[in-house]
């Protein structure tokens, strides 16, 4: 999907090496697996881009399935927006949209299968029981009283639990391997637990549901999956999958695990995402805080520049913290090709020009896009009554502060140049309320016949013609670099930052904004890359989300690889 050349990875040196052995007959066939329970975020867009782009890259198939097996979570609204969102990151699955829920009947008939061969059983212990008896790290476990039960017999009541006999949490089926195996994941795991609860899909057509290491496999194995990536959590689990697929003696694809990606500061873990969203931290998933592919989306996030995140990331065998400031950085390098180029003054502050006739407008040329001048140019008015920013003002500017002060002369941007008259205050608070100017009518377009120069550029808006606009500024959801990380059990959410979000009500723009398409974007000069918000944006009174600031030196860094973490 781009013409990037593939960077090495230990995946692809695994994959290479299969090609040139003729494993699975040279095929590379993989599959990207969420689970139907929440909204997918960053961490799975990593692995979707190395998913589908392995695929691509090597000419094989990439296929998305819903690991949708447990039915208490799972809902078919979370299965529309993993699609949309697969769909708008820029990868195509075709006509391989599948479902292990599909393969309930085909998953029964492979316990079946093992039970005949005599490795597995059906076990009436509790689960505290099955979980006491399994033994700890340095103790084996203890064999369950109905481990040698008779192939009929398992036949018989592992039947029985599939029609509904016995009541739940009475019986399981579990595999026959090893009670004192060093991996706790191999003492006698659980294949089915009995549980009516109705399925989002199947309904209630099964009172017995598979667990996530007997599904996952065998599904893997059903699609003829070659390689099943996943994330390190699951190495322990490998042994297992492993384990199946011999006992069943059915295709066996290699399952290889990969770190996943934590961000700073923000949570990726759809169970925290939830519990946001529920208890009103968030608007909703998609708020423009989440990390989630939706909430990005309408931040201002381009798909593009998702993508190129994910490729610079890599995949790595060591879990670490990735630096916010780099993904904000690939979205800036994105932006500032494509977004065109606006006036818009967050904080007003009135600037009358008393020079300048009472009712004249001028249309003047501004540049759309300097990084691209096939943008062309457009229209912005000027008249005597005008907006600059509250920031570029101060009545008694310190050494460094170059912009507008009394006395003073600046540049405004594709105007005139102005200078500071007088200062009018409210007189009852003190606050500014007004500058009085005068223009240098030579000046037109912002540049001096006679060479004069000015240490400022502003950004500035017409009153009369500028649209209100709501802008809402967007801080980190966390305080804490580490937010993600918090130990199980602490209060993770105490690390939210209050301040996370700042709404502007009184912000003004320039008029060709008036009709700007919900989801566009826009670089406010001097200010940032800002997008229309595409819930609340109305036409004529339109609500931006400023989607990243303009530089930020330390993304830089984090980039070049020259910081420390
Ligand atoms: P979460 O931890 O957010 O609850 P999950 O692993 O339970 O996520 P799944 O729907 O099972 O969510 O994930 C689908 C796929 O995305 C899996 O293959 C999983 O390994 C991968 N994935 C999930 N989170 C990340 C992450 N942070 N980085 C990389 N891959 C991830
Ligand atoms: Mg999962």
């Amino acid at each position: 999907m781009s013409s990037r050349e593939p960077k090495k990875n230990f995946i692809r040196e695994i994959i290479d090496e299969d090609i040139r052995r003729g494993k699975h007959g040279g095929r590379v066939h993989t599959r990207f697996p969420p689970e139907p329970n929440g909204f997918l975020h960053i961490g799975h867009a990593k692995s979707i881009c190395l998913n589908f782009g392995l695929a691509a890259d090597y000419g094989g198939l990439c296929n998305l399935r819903f690991d949708d097996t447990n039915p208490e979570t799972e809902e078919i609204a979370y299965v529309e927006s993993i699609k949309e969102d697969v769909c708008w990151l820029g990868f195509e699955w075709e006509d391989r949209e599948y479902y292990a829920s599909d393969y309930f009947e085909k998953l029964y008939e492979f316990a079946v299968d093992l039970i005949k061969k005599g490795k597995a059983y059906v076990c009436d212990l509790s689960a505290e029981e099955v979980s006491v008896q399994r033994g700890t790290l340095t103790e084996p476990g203890k064999d369950s009283p109905y481990r040698n039960r008779s192939v009929e017999e398992n036949l018989d009541l592992f039947r029985r639990m599939k029609e509904g006999e016995f009541p739940d949490g009475s019986k399981t089926l579990r595999a026959k391997i090893d009670m004192s195996h060093p991996n706790l994941l191999m003492r006698d795991p659980v294949l089915y637990r009995i549980r009516r609860e109705r399925h989002y899909r199947r309904g209630d057509a099964w009172c017995i549901y598979p667990t996530y290491d007997w599904a996952h496999g065998q599904s893997d194995s059903i699609e003829g999956i070659t390689h099943s990536i996943c994330t390190l959590e699951f190495e322990v689990h490998r042994p297992l999958y492993d384990w199946f697929l011999d006992a069943l003696g059915i295709h066996h694809p290699q399952q290889i695990e990969f770190a996943r990606l934590s961000l700073s500061n923000t949570v990726l873990s759809k169970r925290k995402l939830l519990e946001l969203v529920r208890e009103g931290y968030v608007s909703g998933w998609d708020d423009p805080r989440m990390p989630t592919i939706s909430g990005l989306r309408r931040r201002g996030y381009t798909p593009e520049a998702i993508r190129n995140f994910c490729d610079i990331i890599g995949v790595a065998k060591a879990n670490s913290i990735v630096d916010m400031a780099l993904l904000e950085d690939c979205l800036r390098e994105d932006l500032n090709k494509r977004a065109p180029r606006v006036m818009a003054v967050l904080r007003p502050l009135k600037v009358m020009v008393i020079n300048y006739p009472e009712h004249k407008v001028e249309e003047l040329e501004a540049i759309n896009n300097p990084e691209d001048p096939g943008m062309g140019t457009r229209k912005v008015p000027f008249s005597r009554v005008l907006y600059i920013e509250r920031d570029d003002f101060m009545e008694e500017p310190p050494k460094k502060f170059y912009r507008l002060a009394p006395g003073r002369e600046i540049r405004l941007r594709y105007a005139y140049f102005i200078t500071c008259r007088e200062v009018i205050k409210d007189p009852a608070t003190g606050e500014i309320t007004e500058l009085r100017c005068t223009y240098d009518p030579a000046t037109r377009g912002g540049d001096a016949p006679d060479g004069r120069r000015v240490k400022a550029t502003l950004h500035w808006v017409s009153a009369a013609h500028a649209i209100d606009a709501e802008v809402r500024l967007y801080d980190t959801l966390f305080t804490k670099r580490d937010a993600g990380e918090v130990e199980e059990g602490a209060d993770w959410k105490a690390n939210l930052n209050p301040k996370s979000l700042e709404i502007l009500r009184g912000s003004k723009v320039e008029p060709s904004l008036a009709d700007a398409t919900p989801g566009s974007r826009f670089q406010f000069e001097r200010l940032g890359y800002f997008c229309v918000d595409s819930r609340d944006s109305k036409p004529g009174k339109p609500v931006f989300n400023r989607t990243v600031t303009l530089h930020d030196p330390w993304a830089k860094l984090v980039r070049s690889g020259r910081h420390n973490q």
